[in-house]
């Protein structure tokens, strides 16, 4: 994004909050859930060298919630969901989720007690065999390697004989969705190539997950905890054979470990298709969760929920404090529709 398109949509999200289109939009979430969905909260230089980018730091989280508790009320999605399709909630304020996925350190060590200071609940969605078994995430393996040496990463991805037709990633977001385009099983081998060159990569603050006491305690203190899967695989390259332990293994272990309910699943990298979702429902989940913006109404199907991202560049000032203008028109959804107003005219907003 151009710092002259930034501005130009600062420029609309200040005009919708002073003309009142954003107490508009407030009015029409209470049709519905509006679930929002966070990865990582981390301090600002540790934000600033997580590769994926999904991150928002501790003050910002911090003045979210603020004004969360003053706009919404903030459940767990499966609590939401109860309530979809009935009367107005409490205070006839719209119905927000603040979600997580993958199971990060921060989120049981930075998020979790700043929800908590707020008297709100949160859903987090715990990748099993990085939280419970300690397998660290195949991209985060990906961005350790790629922040080592992108060439070596180039070269194993582009370089043997049978993978003449894959390009080479010039970048570490073409790096990333090169890895994702390719088979399961393909996908693992290019790693394990690089990796064998490279070395394993080290744990840091950057890929580390939280605890199975951390897990543990977000559940007793009446956190909502799902599914994220297994080992994060992208679920629509995944084959029969594999899909259903990939859901149902990651959901009977976390009932298990962590002695809670797991009412819901979330697609990793938001991927699924109608094979994927059914299999979902069959492993016995109540909903699952996309990567898709908007609002959840009493239509939308329960396995294909939607969920507004929150991302530091789009939500912060220039200075990088939090922006109530912004904030409002990600979590009532006019930041998605400019967005896909912006890519109709060929403009990365
Ligand atoms: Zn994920």
């Amino acid at each position: 994004m151009s710092a002259r398109t930034g501005r130009v949509r600062d420029f609309i999200y200040r005009t919708a909050w002073i003309t009142g289109l954003s107490r508009l939009l407030e009015r029409r979430a209470r049709r519905g859930v509006t679930i929002l969905m966070y990865h990582r909260v981390l301090p600002r230089e540790l934000g600033d060298r997580y590769l994926h980018g999904l991150s928002v730091t501790p003050d910002v989280f911090g003045a979210q919630l603020q004004w969360l508790s003053e706009h919404a009320r903030v459940v767990p999605v499966s609590e939401a969901l109860e309530t979809m399709g009935g009367r107005a909630t409490s205070k006839g304020r719209p119905i927000v989720c603040v979600t997580f996925d993958d199971g990060y350190w921060d989120n049981a060590a930075i998020a979790a007690p700043l929800l908590d200071a707020h008297r709100m609940r949160g859903t987090f969605y715990i990748t099993t065999g990085f939280v419970l078994r300690g397998a660290m995430l195949w991209f985060d393996r990906a961005a350790s390697f790629w922040a080592q040496d992108p060439v070596v990463c180039a070269e194993v991805l582009a370089g043997s004989a049978d993978r003449k037709s894959v390009r080479k990633p010039g970048s570490f977001s073409d790096w990333m969705s090169l890895l994702k385009d390719e088979p399961e099983g393909e996908r693992v081998e290019v790693l394990r190539r690089v990796e064998r060159v490279l070395g394993a990569a080290e744990w840091t603050d950057l890929n580390r997950p939280m605890t199975v006491g951390e897990a543990r305690s977000l559940a007793a203190g009446g956190h909502e905890i799902g599914s994220h899967s297994v080992s994060h695989p992208i679920l629509t390259t995944v084959d029969d054979g594999v899909l259903p332990s990939e859901l149902r293994e990651s959901g009977d272990e976390l009932r298990r470990v962590l002695g809670c309910p797991i009412p819901g699943f979330c697609y990793p990298n938001g991927s699924s298709d109608q094979r994927v979702s059914a299999a979902v429902r069959e492993a016995g989940y109540a909903y699952a969760c996309t990567t898709k913006a908007g609002l959840n109404e009493p239509s939308t199907d329960l396995f294909a929920l939607r969920r507004n991202h929150v991302h530091q560049n789009t939500v912060t000032k220039a200075d990088g404090s939090h922006s109530a203008p912004s904030f409002a028109a990600v979590v009532w959804g006019l930041h998605a529709q400019v967005r896909r107003g912006a890519r109709r005219l060929g403009i990365a907003a």
